[in-house]
């Protein structure tokens, strides 16, 4: 394509423009940060899930992401969705992972590879939502993800107390991980400094998902950007939880939220937003994607059509 366009300047001034079109769109692609989706397993409806976040994130041109499906559950008589790439991915390929996964361990070479890449910095994680409820026996895992669906006695849990300071609780100390009804709720945004949540309202209406509480894990090197006020009329804790948070893993970035139970609760205008600036900044420390003009407010959700 490029060898057609520069051999097509030297006869026709009129090619100029296209050429550099052409060009530039190629660098584009080029720059592109390259996610692996992992789906595969998941007690949510991840054949649903997976074609959304792949669509909301290539959308806006800033990522291509190559869809990994693993082994699946033996009780899944369902076929595998066509299009996927060999798994385990080679993580040389990528900038980031995006689990989209809850099930069997992967294999245990990939796990080292995703630890060993991750800790030098030379690819970024991202945990949607049941991604957290995942391999409770793989250690460095629970680092990385700092906190996800564990009982209570699995580890810490972070909580904000009412003048908004972060409380650290003690394992065996108050509810392990769950969740009450599904209903739409607030998000705050604890640090408006930082590119993932700059420019946000800082309250905003997520549309209807679970909101998860008590998540527990090792919680080291976790940096909140987001909590939920969980309310015991709805099922839950009365405290603010944890809703987007960011974890240093070694040199590597992990972005990670527990929001996104379904289509539905993804089609959130706050969601998407969250899930692609979350995503360039762990591949890349920044964030350019802007935050779309109908974002939620405080009082009220945001969301695309439904198919
Ligand atoms: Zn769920």
């Amino acid at each position: 394509m490029r060898q057609l366009t520069i051999t097509a300047l030297v006869g026709c001034a009129t090619w100029i423009g296209l050429s550099s079109w052409a060009v530039a769109a190629e660098d584009k692609k080029a720059d592109n940060i390259r996610v692996v989706l992992i789906d595969g397993q998941n007690n949510h409806d991840w054949r649903s899930t997976t074609p959304f976040l792949k669509k909301e994130l290539e959308e806006t041109s800033r990522f291509t992401v190559d869809v990994s499906t693993a082994p699946l559950n033996k009780n899944d008589k369902k076929p595998a969705p066509e299009g996927s790439i060999a798994f385990p991915p080679d993580l040389n390929k990528y900038d980031v992972v995006l689990s989209n996964y809850n099930g069997d361990p992967w294999p245990e070479e990939f796990r080292k590879a995703l630890e060993s890449s991750l800790k030098d910095g030379k690819i970024a994680l991202v945990i949607v939502h049941a991604a957290n409820n995942s391999f409770t026996n793989w250690a460095e895992y629970n680092l990385m993800i700092g906190m996800g669906w564990r009982d209570n006695k699995f580890g810490d849990r972070l909580i904000l107390d009412a003048d908004g300071k972060e409380k650290r609780v003690p394992k065996g100390e108050g509810p392990g991980a769950g969740h009450g009804a599904g209903h739409a709720f607030q998000i705050t945004v604890r640090d408006a400094d930082h590119p993932v949540t700059k420019g946000m309202p800082h309250e905003w209406m997520h549309a209807k998902d679970e909101l998860y509480h008590g998540m527990r894990g090792p919680a080291e090197h976790v940096h909140l950007l987001a909590t939920a006020f969980s309310d015991k009329a709805k099922g839950g804790t009365g405290e603010h939880e944890p809703m987007i948070w960011t974890l240093d893993y070694g040199k590597g970035r992990v972005f990670h939220t527990p929001m996104g139970h379904d289509v539905e609760a993804m089609r959130c205008i706050g969601f998407i937003a969250t899930l692609q600036r979350g995503a360039e900044w762990a591949a890349t420390g920044k964030v350019t994607l802007p935050l779309p003009k109908d974002f939620p407010t405080a009082e009220k959700t945001s969301a695309i059509p439904a198919k």
